[in-house]
């Protein structure tokens, strides 16, 4: 990627942020943060040989799916890189599926390596790494980080363990050989241990199997079931996303249906 690119992204991912609830150094709830952009955002376990997420432009809407099947904090990750294709890439491309092949740091496919670049600005910016080195970490200069240090690093910026040695990596807070260290320590004690013995968030490393759907898309899921396009159990498995029965909504429901009256129904009475 060249420079001129990099910097781009970088002044893009921080307008983004801008916007942002951020607590002292990361950003407090991603998630939430969609609404405020008016993306709509599906969440849904989907297994975890599952797709990690999409970003797809449908119409005015522009989707995000993500998996919560997925620890917490790479579901995080794939949200901030779903979130740089639709800043960076939407004009062009209408969707991008995202599973392990695509967003690796192995990937040599251009948009990939953006969306990768734009994710690590936005959840860890430089000077918000170097305020943290300065505030935070008082020995660094005379002594070397620990193992520690980068659990509470993971739980202040929300971020995977992989993620933070990647990040401080490039941006020359560690080096080569320690981030192998750093690996090999990380084998020997968990990451949930590492994250509760600094009194860190512990959930970033479990998935939260949270199921999120936009409110608007029960309207269609009952339009389709009273337009015999969907099976009752299919009607049923939907409204179970929303912790819904059949009998909360069975006042919208229309046991038989006569086509032509439901037509003029939803054109609203154009002739009056
Ligand atoms: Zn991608």
């Amino acid at each position: 990627m060249l420079n001129k690119r990099r910097q781009e992204i970088r002044i893009k991912a921080d307008d983004f942020r801008e916007k942002c609830k951020v607590s002292r150094y990361g950003i407090i709830d991603l998630f939430k943060e969609c609404d405020r952009c008016g993306y709509k955002l599906i969440r849904y376990p989907n297994g975890t040989n599952g797709d990690l997420g999409f970003a797809l432009k449908k119409d005015k809407d522009i989707i995000i799916y993500t998996n919560s099947s997925s620890r917490l904090s790479r579901e995080i990750f794939t949200l901030a890189h779903e979130i740089g294709h639709i800043i960076l890439h939407m004009e062009n491309t209408a969707s991008f599926i995202d599973n392990d092949m695509t967003i690796s740091e192995k990937n040599t496919d251009e948009k990939e390596q953006e969306a990768n670049y734009f994710a690590a600005c936005l959840l860890m910016p430089k000077d918000v790494v170097d305020k943290f080195f300065d505030l935070e970490l008082e020995d660094y200069r005379d002594e070397k980080i620990s193992i520690m240090d980068i659990a509470r690093i993971m739980s202040e910026f929300s971020v995977s363990f992989e993620m933070a040695l990647n990040r401080l990596e490039s941006l020359d807070k560690i080096s080569a050989d320690e981030k192998v260290i750093f690996d090999n320590e990380k084998n020997i004690m968990r990451v949930g241990n590492l994250l509760k013995s600094v009194g860190g968030n512990s959930r970033l490393n479990e998935p939260s199997q949270e199921t999120v759907i936009p409110y608007e898309y029960i309207d269609y899921v009952i339009y389709n079931y009273n337009h015999d396009a969907i099976p009752r159990e299919t009607l049923e498995k939907a409204l179970s996303c929303y912790n819904l029965k059949i009998d909360d909504i069975s006042d919208r429901l229309k046991e038989t249906i006569d086509d032509e009256d439901d037509l003029d129904e939803l054109i609203g009475g154009l002739e009056d």
